[in-house]
């Protein structure tokens, strides 16, 4: 699995196998179920006392990034220039995905600290 692969479907950084989190980020039985270790390699994913924090900037550079590419999608639609449907779409397609960028941020910042290792994901 590529790198960009395992970060969209929140995979584990070190064997890009196991799931980060026991739930999807859609489902109602919790968006904040991240596993403790990988299912797959049982590498750790908490490095240090709450090593997750530092995931807030990637949310927000995230978060920044999505309104950004939703505002130039309004103006090659031509809806851009009415500011008040440009800012109840950013503002929708942010709560809309918010699920989704709260775990993708979480997988972004473990990759940050957490290398990949081919040996762990050819194992099984
Ligand atoms: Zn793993």
């Amino acid at each position: 699995m590529s790198f960009i692969h395992s970060l969209l479907f929140l995979r584990c950084p070190k064997c890009r196998t196991g799931k980060m989190f026991q739930y999807k980020p859609y489902s109602f039985k919790g968006i904040s179920s991240l596993n403790k270790k990988c299912p797959h390699c049982n590498t750790p994913y908490s490095l240090e006392p709450s090593f997750f924090y530092g995931s807030m900037y990637v949310s927000y550079a995230l978060g920044v990034a999505l309104a950004v590419a939703v505002y130039v999608l309004l103006l090659l639609v031509g809806l851009g220039k009415n500011a008040l449907t440009a800012f109840f779409t950013i503002a929708t397609a942010i709560i809309v995905l918010s699920p989704y960028v709260y775990q993708l941020s979480k997988v972004i910042w473990a990759s940050f600290f957490i290398k990949y290792d081919s040996k762990k994901s050819s194992e099984n």
